[in-house]
């Protein structure tokens, strides 16, 4: 059975769902705008631009925004205040995978279900979530001492934790924002990742007149991508693809140099410090040197008891606003891994629900906002009330 619900959150879940319902064409048409605002990641300009945009709308709905600057641009940092405990912040981020011209080519658009666009689940959706529940929340009792929408610039491409996570360290939870999955799932649990090369050295020599006299590294490699292959589904839920495979320096040349590549997965940091070791733990080559080099990773959010409360929460709230939600792993990784790995409890995939993300025909339930909208405004009061205490 899920934890005991406290009365205020059913009341602000309830209130926030509601209230964003009755104004379903705000949230819509603000989320048209932010879709049609291409911001590819790297693009300072386009960025800020939105970011600034986030920042005014933020304001216009009873929020303190601040814009911080950062090498990739602006992060949101838009705070809104309460006379209770708990402190909760909405993660998001708005750049995209689109080039500049996306949203001219294919602009936000909306049948009678679904709306479409560039970026409307990953995660402009999501913004649009955080925003109108934070809108909510401010109109009512605010069971909380701070709630806080943080969006950022650079998700997509950042190898590393947001620039401003010390900012969230003496937080009680993050809630991200990130689309919930095609069946109304949110995100529990998410794998961490981690990248290597395995660089080859050996002797180059003449591969007709002294075959014998070299020694050959692309032989070496094969083996050594059959061996880690082997750690595929080593341990629950555990993946391990050889991403590339090169050596060589000519047609008759034995091949002295290479390197191989593996993109690693696993549920638990403990996996993967267990499945890195073994990788590390390389057979001997006569004549060959192999080297490791840990290109990182993010690391894994795992679903810790505190974890646990906040998704059987969602899901409670869910089914008190009448939805079916359900927890669900993710493969992919999100800010929420980093924000997870500094301890604060994280639960993730509370934006609408949606889906094929980086595609052209990515989408959004147009009647997920409402809801999600409620089951964030629900979290924030259950942990004003104690939740994780
Ligand atoms: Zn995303």
């Amino acid at each position: 059975m899920g934890p005991e619900v406290p009365a205020i959150a059913v009341e602000e879940a309830t209130r926030a769902c509601a209230a964003v319902d009755a104004e379903l064409e705000l949230l819509l048409s603000d989320l048209a705008t932010w879709v049609d605002a291409d911001t590819p990641g790297g693009d300072i300009h386009a960025l800020d631009r939105l970011a600034r945009l986030l920042a005014s709308v933020s304001e216009r709905y009873g929020l303190e925004p601040e814009l911080v600057p950062s090498p990739a641009g602006l992060y949101l940092h838009a705070t809104l205040r309460g006379p209770g405990r708990g402190r909760v912040a909405l993660l998001c981020h708005h750049d995209t995978v689109f080039p500049l011209g996306t949203a001219a080519m294919r602009p936000f658009r909306r049948d009678d279900r679904r709306c479409y666009g560039p970026g409307v689940a990953d995660m402009k959706g999501g913004i649009a979530v955080a925003v109108h529940t934070a809108r909510a929340l401010a109109t009512g009792p605010r069971p909380f001492e701070l709630v806080e929408v943080v969006s950022v610039p650079d998700e997509e491409s950042r190898p590393g934790p947001p620039t401003t996570i010390e900012r969230l360290e003496s937080f009680d939870a993050v809630l991200c924002l990130e689309c919930g999955r095609p069946s109304g799932e949110i995100v529990s649990a998410r794998k961490g990742a981690a990248w290597l090369r395995v660089h080859a050295e050996g002797r180059a020599a003449h591969a007709g007149e002294a075959p014998r006299a070299g020694r050959n590294v692309a032989l070496a490699l094969a083996r050594e991508a059959l061996r880690l292959a082997e750690l595929d589904a080593a341990r629950e839920g555990m993946t391990l693809q050889i991403t590339a495979l090169e050596a060589g320096e000519g047609l008759n040349t034995v091949p002295s140099r290479g390197l191989l590549a593996a993109d690693v997965r696993a549920a638990t940091q403990g996996d993967l410090d267990w499945v890195t070791a073994r990788i590390r733990d390389f057979p001997a080559y006569d004549g060959i040197t192999l080297r490791y080099e840990d290109l990182g990773g993010p690391p894994p959010l795992e679903r810790t008891p505190a974890v646990g409360r906040l998704a059987g929460t969602a899901v409670a709230l869910g089914a008190a606003l009448g939805h079916e939600l359900g927890e669900a792993v993710a493969g992919g990784v999100s800010d929420g891994s980093w924000t997870a790995s500094r301890g604060i409890p994280t639960l993730d995939g509370l934006g609408p629900v949606g889906g094929d993300d980086h595609s052209p025909a990515e989408y959004v339930e147009t009647a997920s906002f409402a809801t999600r909208c409620g089951v964030v405004a629900g979290l924030v009061a259950a942990i004003g009330a104690g939740l994780l205490d």
